[in-house]
């Protein structure tokens, strides 16, 4: 018998950690699965590749969460909510939409106690469905973003938004930077005066960005705040992917066993 199919799509792709992710638990549990990566470059052709590749299910990376949404034929009622898709799984010729993502990142910022007030930097895609996991679960979430363009969906989702222009900095349990300022430079996602003023009153800081400590968990830290960077976000979002993956055949504790010793090959 073959072995189960998976991947990961996006544009770029190949920095992607979820193929080791993946087969490391494919090994350590024993599922006869192989996962790998694909570079795609229309995401219009999503469903297509998919069916083409023989496929079980695929996470789906920037910039084609909201391709894969529009590909799926159901979803489930989370996913449905955000309109943004990252796991998808075959069953019986139909394909199934999950967002793993929001979960994973509650998971990640669950350690974290007595917080009520989140901060947001950055209005993103990644923010989107973070952002509604959060409300969702009671947390009340303000967003602040260098521009206004992307705050209107989230201004008539009825979230509470700024830009830097016309913020006026309150007291945040936690302050997160859901930007990509300090993945591939040194920049940091607001202006110094406004950082400072929002970390100094924080409980914790939480960077959505993994692999590296960046501008803004280094100032984070120069406040002795606590601080998480993406790392479990990423680990995370992976075992719940490998749960839909697997058909709920292993356990999230189980999967993590193996899943985790990715961050060993750093
Ligand atoms: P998007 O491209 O959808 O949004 C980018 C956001 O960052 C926008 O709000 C943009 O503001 C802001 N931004 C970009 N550069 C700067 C800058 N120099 N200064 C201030 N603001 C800036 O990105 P995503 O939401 O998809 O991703 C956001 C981050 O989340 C990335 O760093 C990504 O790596 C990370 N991520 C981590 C995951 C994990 O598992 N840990 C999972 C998914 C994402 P504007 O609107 O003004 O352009």
């Amino acid at each position: 018998m073959s072995k189960t199919l998976f991947a990961v799509f996006g544009n770029p792709v190949s920095h992607s950690k979820s193929p080791l992710m993946h087969n490391l638990a494919f090994r350590g549990l024993g599922f006869d699965g192989c996962y790998t990566r694909y570079l795609l470059t229309d995401g219009t052709t999503l469903k297509k590749t998919f069916f083409d590749l023989k496929l079980k299910g695929i996470n789906i990376t920037v910039p084609h969460k909201e391709h894969a949404y529009h590909a799926c034929d159901e979803w489930d009622s989370f996913a449905k909510k955000v309109g943004v898709v990252n796991t998808i799984v075959e069953k019986e010729g139909k394909l199934y939409g999950y967002n793993t993502d929001a979960p994973g990142f509650l998971k990640a910022i669950s350690k974290f106690k007595d917080i009520k007030t989140v901060l947001f930097l950055g209005a993103g895609g990644t923010a989107q469905s973070t952002s509604t996991i959060l409300r969702d679960e009671g947390y009340e979430v303000i967003l602040l973003n260098r521009s206004q363009g992307r705050l209107e969906k989230f201004k008539e989702d009825g979230f509470e938004t700024y830009t830097f222009e016309n913020f006026m900095p309150k007291k945040y349990d936690l302050v997160i930077n859901m930007t990509s300022a300090g993945l591939a430079d040194d920049s940091l996602p607001a202006p110094l005066e406004i950082l400072e003023q929002v970390i100094s009153t924080a409980k914790a800081c939480v960077d959505v960005i993994y692999g590296k400590e960046t501008p803004f968990l280094k100032l984070a830290k120069r406040y002795d705040k606590p601080t998480k960077d993406g790392s479990d976000m990423l680990l995370y979002q992976g075992i719940i992917a490998f749960e839909h993956f697997t058909n709920h055949h292993y356990s999230f504790e189980e999967i993590k066993t193996y899943m985790e010793k990715t961050f060993d090959f750093n």
